[in-house]
């Protein structure tokens, strides 16, 4: 048995139909830049999160690094984000010439640890970019009173997040912006790049639309020098056709995960929710001791999993200039030899879950 860690494959059967339609639409129409498809998915999109503005930007770390951008993230500046997470996020804080400064995490949830946030404000600190990793929202209660007492920006990386929610109020629409990404193996991916602001405030939903698009007002009226980053319209015409699954989707992503964490409990740490959240489970990832062990006995087995992530943000070869050693980051340095992220999407059968989790016994026991 080939258990596959996601399957595109079986997601596009299910669907076949629409997208070869709504592909064949966008090759008719001849609208291949922005367009009709683009703008009915950017208000989908926002009414299903549940926000004033979307805006569809070329991919996750253009809508981090234009929203940054466009709130006077710049030279200067510090931005403070989670050891844990895709290098997407620092690198669009470092794209500003802002300086990037990481926070610890926390071990329950994988996500910032708020104390270790507070040790990490200076004067120069102007924005926090939580990262609801893995689908589990950060506690954005907290996270927003603080940053209120401290004037930060908050833009939220919300890449593995889609549908995610704290208090029922969905990731993403916390902050002054919030960003997407729609890389084809997210909770709702496209089959390409793609990424999206969202955000309530409208000058600032004016702004981003603009730089994004080389900072026009109308064809030749260039404002400022922006960027060219645009989510393109066939694009969005399969996002328009996957966003009405999304929510099924992910009921089966938490039922899988429920599964999961029934059968696996007594062995290895399963993943926790922080009360208040649903977790989203764009990856389902588990902790043990002899992790590489399990990983190579998992593949023999025909089990494909991964790391997320095998080194912490800040002690990349990418950050070190800062001189950063192991003891600075001490969750993040020891956490990262006992994860692993085990298969999830939402093709995931009971069948399949209970020859993973009848594996993992086998290793551990
Ligand atoms: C995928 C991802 C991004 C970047 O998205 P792209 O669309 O690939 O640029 C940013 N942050 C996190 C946490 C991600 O997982």
């Amino acid at each position: 048995m080939h258990i596959p860690f996601v399957d595109l494959k079986s997601q596009y059967r299910e669907i076949e139909n629409e997208i070869k339609e709504a592909a064949a639409r966008v090759f008719q129409h001849g609208i291949f830049v922005q367009g009709p498809d683009v703008t009915e998915f950017e208000n989908t999109f926002a009414e299903y999160l549940g926000v004033k503005h979307g805006i569809g930007v070329g991919s996750g770390t253009d809508a981090l690094y234009i929203a940054l951008k466009c709130l006077g993230i710049g030279k200067g500046d510090e931005v403070i984000t989670a050891a844990n997470s895709f290098i997407a996020t620092s690198e669009a804080i470092s794209m500003t010439e802002a300086e990037v400064v990481f926070a610890d995490y926390n071990t329950e949830t994988y996500n910032i640890d708020l104390n270790d946030l507070a040790s990490k404000v200076s004067k120069r600190t102007k924005a926090v970019v939580p990262v609801h990793i893995y689908g589990q929202p950060v506690d954005m209660e907290k996270l927003s009173a603080f940053a209120k007492e401290h004037h930060l920006f908050i833009v939220e990386d919300a890449a593995q997040a889609h549908g995610a929610s704290f208090k029922n109020k969905k990731v993403g629409t916390f902050g002054h912006a919030g960003c997407f990404s729609f890389y084809p193996s997210k909770n709702l991916g496209a089959y390409g790049d793609g990424g999206a602001i969202v955000t309530n405030d409208d000058q600032l939903a004016k702004k981003c639309r603009m730089f994004a698009d080389h900072g026009r007002k109308t064809k030749y009226d260039h404002q400022i020098e922006g960027c060219n980053s645009k989510l393109d319209s066939l694009q969005a015409a399969f996002l328009n056709v996957k966003l009405k699954y999304l929510e099924g989707w992910t009921e089966r992503r938490i039922s899988s995960a429920s599964f999961y964490n029934n059968t696996l409990k007594e062995i290895v740490a399963t993943p926790k929710v922080i009360s208040g959240a649903r977790h989203v489970y764009h990856l389902y990832v588990v902790r043990m001791k002899n992790r590489d062990q399990v990983r190579k006995q998992l593949s023999e087995k025909g089990i494909d999993t991964g790391i997320h992530y095998p080194v912490p943000l800040p002690l990349l070869e990418a950050y070190s200039n800062f001189g950063y050693e192991p003891s600075d980051f001490p969750i993040a340095s020891s956490l990262k030899d006992e994860i692993l992220s085990l298969p999830m999407h939402e093709h995931l059968t009971e069948e399949q879950i209970e020859y993973v989790a009848d594996q993992i016994k086998i290793f551990i026991q």
